[in-house]
């Protein structure tokens, strides 16, 4: 997506091991006018999939993913990193671990938002080694839910997590792909949509 790649040249910063820091627009402080467009593309390509769910993991996947699921008109899940008191019904449960903050921590969705009946997209905002997607689709098997695509804002293409993600059998939609991150820069390869 055009206006995604102009605006990681103009404002993403390239961190030390392969790390692109957005927290101006995407992860941090948030650009809603971007984040809707963002949104609305992924929901556009994922339109004709009779998605019925859109599945994200908390923080930064809530923004895209409120905005496609709007577009979707459907109801948006994000996994819980930590076991909220008020979840006392029966949870469907995975282990991530997080490249960026180097723990693993336990996701969690209550079953009653989830079931046999649904067709998801999962939306997350970057694909690194694929683990959060990976969790993510493991809480919809659980719950017998289709997984209908996966859709990213910003996929790190040096990295195994579309590969991970495909050898699943399932769609990776990428707005943004990055070939590369070496000595401060950001090379991109053509994105999905
Ligand atoms: P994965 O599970 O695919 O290895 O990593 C995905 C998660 O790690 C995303 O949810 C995102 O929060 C975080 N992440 C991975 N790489 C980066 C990065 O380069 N920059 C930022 N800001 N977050 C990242």
């Amino acid at each position: 997506m055009k206006e995604l790649v102009e605006r990681i040249k103009k404002d993403g910063h390239v961190l030390g091991e392969g790390v692109l820091k957005v927290d101006s627009f995407v992860t941090h402080q948030v650009d809603p006018v971007l984040m809707e467009q963002m949104g609305n593309r992924l929901a556009e390509v994922f339109k004709e999939a009779g998605i019925t769910k859109v599945v994200t993991i908390e923080a930064s996947g809530i923004a895209p993913a409120v905005f496609a699921a709007k577009e979707l008109n459907v109801p948006m899940i994000f996994a819980r990193k930590a076991k909220s008191l008020t979840m006392d019904e029966e949870l469907l449960t995975s282990s991530v671990y997080s490249f960026t903050k180097q723990v693993t921590s336990t996701i969690s969705i209550s079953r009653k938002f989830l079931s046999s009946e649904d067709k998801v997209l999962i939306i997350d905002d970057f694909l690194a080694n694929g683990q959060a997607a990976k969790g993510l689709i493991e809480l919809c098997q659980q719950a017998g839910a289709e997984v209908e695509g996966i859709g990213i804002i910003i996929e790190k293409s040096f990295q195994d997590g579309r590969q991970l993600i495909e050898d699943m059998g399932l769609r990776v939609v990428s707005l943004a792909r990055i070939a590369s991150l070496t000595n401060g820069q950001v090379e991109f390869l053509e994105e999905d949509a």
